[in-house]
C-alpha cells in the first residue's frame, strides 16, 4: 500500500481534506492537475459572508485551515450584518488571490504525512467494488486504502461564452474527461450543473473618482480563533450600478445568451444568478449595484461582483462600458459559465461516503455545492473519515445541532440539490446556538478528539473558556444598583441593587459598560458576543436547547444499515423508493427526506418496535 488516503484535486475541499487526513495520523498524498494552482480561487476574490463565514470559523475551530489562510492573505475585513441579531453575523474579507494560493501551499507543505504531486488521475483501480487505487497521466498506478474526490467544476468541464463552447475546467486549466467517464463506470448517479464568473476589468482604466468606497471594519475581525489581530492595511472597495442602458443590451442580446438560446441544459444557481438572468427575473428593476473588488495587493485586475454573464464577449465589452466610472474600462478576461457533472448527495452517507464503494468519499463542488467555503467545510468532514477509515476507527459525522457543516451535510445527503448547494443562515433552525463566535465551544473538543487541535491551539481554547466561565461568574455575583448603571440619582429606586448578568439582560445595556462596572476590562471579541447572547437571549437558547433535545431523540433512533424496506408495512411505493435512495440512518434523516410524511415515521416506528429493534 503506498498511501493510506489519497486526494484528487487541490482546491479548497482538496486542501482541507488532505491536512485534515495527513494531520490525524495518516499517510496522504494530495495529487492534482496543477501544484501552481493550489488553493485557486476561481470566481470572487472573497471568503465568508452570511453563512459561509460561520464555515470558515466551524473550519477553523476543527483545526482546519481556511479560516488562518484567509487571515494572512486578506486584504479587507468586515463583519456583515453587525447590527442585526448575533445568530446572523457573518465574518467577510476580501482576498489577495495570490497570496492566498501562496500561504495555502505553504500551509501544506509544511504539514507532516502529506505529499503533494502533480498529476491528473485518470481512473480507479478497482477489484469488483473494492477500490485499490488510481492510474495517473504519469502512467504510474498508485495504490491506497481511501480516496477523496474533489474535482470542482473539472469533471466533463464545458465552457459557455456566448455561442463558443469549449472543454475546459476553468478557464486557462484542462476539464478533468477521462475521469467523468471512469466515475460513470462505477454507477454512480450523476448530474450536471453550472455556474458562472464575471470579466475581470483592469483597474487602471477604470475612474475612481466617481466611484464610492467601501472600507472594511477597524479593527479588523479575524476568522481563525487563532489570530489575535490584523495590523496591515486595508484596501477599499467601490460601488457602481447597472443602469437602464445596460439592461437594454442585455435584454437585446438574450438570445444570444447560452442560458436563453437552449445551449446550457444544467442548472445554475438560484441565489448567485447571473446579471442575464437577474435582468430577466427582476424585470422591474433598472438598476443594480456591482461591488469593485480588488484581487490582489501587487494587481490591477478587478472582480465586478454582480455581473456574472455568459453573454458573448462583444456585448461584454458593450455592458461593462455602459456603467458609471467604467466608460473606458478594458477586460482583461472574459466572463463565462461553465457546465459539469456532479454526484447526487445522495449515494453518500453523513461521513461522505459513497455509500455502495467502501474507501470512496466525495467533497465540494462535485457534491452538488457552490463555494470556496462549502467546499472546505465539506472537505474537512471527508477528508477527517477517509483517515479514519483507513485506520479502521469509526466515522465522525456532525448533525444538524451541532453546526452549520452538520445542516449542509445533512441537507445534501438526505435531500439532494436540484440547484447548486450554497450555505445561508437560514437553513439551520438552531441558529442561535450556531453562531459564528462560539463555534470553537461548539466543536474543538471534536478537532482534538480526531487529531487536528495540537497542544498550542487546546490550550488557548482552554484559556478561553476559562475566561469566559470566570467572566459568567463575576457578572452573575457582583451587584450593581440602578444608579452605577442607569446614572439616575433623583431616582428614589436608584439603590436596590441586582446582578450584573441582569442588567445585561436588558437590550438597551452594552457589555463594556456592566464590564467597566464591575471592573473588568476584555478585548477579546468573540468573548463579549458570547456572553452578551447568553445573557440577552438567555430565554430563547433554553428554549432552542429544548428543540436540541426533542431533535437528538429522533437522531438517536438509528436505522439499520441491513432494513428491508420492503416489510415495513404501511409504506407508499414513493416513500418506499426514497427510503431505499438515501437510506437514511436515523429516524431524523428519514424524517427529512423530502415527501416522507409523519404517517411513514410511524410506520417505521411499528416496524422497528414490532422487530425488536
Ligand atoms: P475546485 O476549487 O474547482 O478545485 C478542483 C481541483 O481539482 C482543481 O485543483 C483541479 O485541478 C483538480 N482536479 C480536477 N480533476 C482532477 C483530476 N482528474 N486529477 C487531479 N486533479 C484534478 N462559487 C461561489 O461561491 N460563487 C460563485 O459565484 C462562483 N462562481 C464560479 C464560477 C466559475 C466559472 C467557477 C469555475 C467556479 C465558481 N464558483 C463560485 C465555485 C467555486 O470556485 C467552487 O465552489 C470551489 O472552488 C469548489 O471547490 P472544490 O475544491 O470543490 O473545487
Amino acid at each position: 500500500m503506498d498511501y493510506d488516503v489519497l486526494v484528487v484535486g487541490g482546491g479548497h475541499a482538496g486542501c482541507e481534506a488532505a491536512h485534515a487526513a495527513a494531520r490525524s495520523g495518516s499517510k496522504t498524498i494530495l495529487l492534482t492537475q496543477n501544484l501552481d494552482t493550489i488553493g485557486q480561487m476561481s470566481c470572487n476574490p472573497a471568503i465568508g459572508g452570511l453563512g459561509k463565514g460561520h464555515l470558515v470559523r466551524e473550519v477553523d475551530a476543527l483545526g482546519g485551515l481556511m479560516g488562518r489562510v484567509a487571515d494572512a492573505a486578506g486584504i479587507q475585513f468586515r463583519m456583515l450584518n453587525r447590527r442585526k441579531g448575533p445568530a446572523v453575523r457573518g465574518p467577510r474579507a476580501q482576498m489577495d488571490k495570490i497570496e492566498y494560493r501562496r500561504q495555502m501551499r505553504w500551509m501544506l507543505e509544511s504539514t507532516p504525512n502529506l505529499q503533494l504531486r502533480q498529476g491528473e488521475v485518470l481512473d480507479f483501480i478497482m477489484d469488483g467494488d473494492r477500490l485499490l487505487g488510481v492510474i495517473t497521466d504519469w502512467g504510474e498506478e498508485i495504490r491506497c486504502r481511501s480516496i477523496v474526490l474533489t474535482t470542482g467544476t473539472f469533471l466533463a468541464g464545458l465552457v459557455h461564452m456566448g455561442s463558443r463552447m469549449f472543454s475546459s475546467g476553468r478557464l486557462g486549466d484542462a476539464a478533468s474527461e477521462q475521469l467523468s467517464r471512469g466515475l460513470r463506470r462505477l454507477n454512480l448517479p450523476m448530474g450536471r450543473l453550472k455556474t458562472g464568473t464575471p470579466p475581470r476589468l483592469d483597474g487602471r482604466t477604470i475612474d475612481w473618482s466617481r466611484l464610492l468606497p467601501q472600507y472594511g471594519d477597524t479593527p479588523a475581525p479575524p476568522f481563525s480563533f487563532l489570530t489575535d489581530r490584523i495590523d496591515r492595511p486595508q484596501m477599499p472597495c467601490h460601488v457602481t450600478h447597472t443602469n437602464t442602458e445596460t439592461h437594454r443590451l442585455i435584454r437585446e442580446n438574450l438570445h444570444r445568451a447560452p442560458l436563453y438560446s437552449g445551449q446550457i441544459t444544467g442548472i445554475g444557481p438560484r441565489y448567485c444568478p447571473s446579471i442575464e438572468d437577474k435582468v430577466v427575473r427582476f424585470s422591474e428593476r433598472d438598476s443594480h449595484q456591482i461591488f469593485l473588488e480588488p484581487e490582489g495587493r501587487h494587481t490591477h485586475e478587478i472582480y465586478p461582483n454582480g455581473i456574472s454573464t455568459s453573454l458573448p464577449v462583444d456585448v461584454q465589452w458593450a455592458l461593462v462600458r455602459s456603467m458609471e466610472g467604467l466608460e473606458q474600462v478594458q477586460i482583461i478576461r472574459p466572463g463565462y459559465a461553465i457546465e459539469y457533472d456532479m454526484v447526487d448527495p445522495r449515494a453518500l452517507n453523513q461521513a461522505l461516503a459513497v455509500k455502495d464503494i467502501p474507501g470512496l468519499y466525495l467533497a465540494g463542488q462535485i457534491n452538488g455545492t457552490t463555494g470556496y467555503e462549502e467546499a472546505a467545510a465539506l472537505g474537512l468532514v471527508a477528508g477527517i473519515n477517509a483517515s479514519r477509515w483507513s485506520r479502521g476507527l469509526d466515522a465522525i459525522t456532525f448533525d444538524r445541532s451541532s453546526s452549520y457543516i452538520g445542516v449542509m451535510v445533512d441537507d445534501l445527503t438526505s435531500k439532494g440539490v436540484d440547484e447548486p448547494y450554497r450555505m445561508f443562515t437560514s437553513r439551520a433552525e438552531f441558529r442561535l446556538l450556531l453562531r459564528a463566535d462560539n463555534a470553537d465551544l461548539r466543536l474543538t473538543p471534536i478537532g482534538r478528539e480526531v487529531g487536528l487541535i495540537d497542544d498550542e491551539r487546546w490550550e488557548r481554547f482552554q484559556i478561553r473558556k476559562n475566561k469566559l466561565d470566570a467572566t459568567r461568574n463575576k457578572l452573575q455575583t457582583s451587584l450593581l444598583s440602578q444608579h452605577e448603571v442607569l446614572n439616575l440619582p433623583s431616582d428614589p429606586r436608584g439603590t436596590e441593587r441586582k446582578s450584573a448578568w441582569d442588567w445585561l439582560r436588558r437590550e438597551e445595556i452594552e457589555i463594556n459598560l456592566i464590564l467597566r462596572l464591575v471592573g473588568m476590562g476584555i478585548e477579546d471579541a468573540d468573548l463579549f458576543a458570547d456572553l452578551e447572547v447568553e445573557a440577552k437571549y438567555q430565554g430563547y437558547l433554553k428554549k432552542q436547547q429544548a428543540e436540541i433535545n426533542r431533535f437528538q431523540t429522533g437522531e438517536h433512533i438509528l436505522l439499520p444499515a441491513d432494513i428491508h424496506w420492503e416489510s415495513v408495512a404501511g409504506l407508499t411505493t414513493e416513500a418506499r423508493e426514497k427510503l431505499k435512495r438515501v437510506a437514511p440512518n436515523s429516524l431524523g434523516q428519514a424524517y427529512r427526506i423530502p415527501g416522507i410524511t409523519p404517517a411513514a415515521i410511524t410506520a417505521i416506528r411499528v416496524f422497528l418496535k414490532s422487530s425488536g429493534r
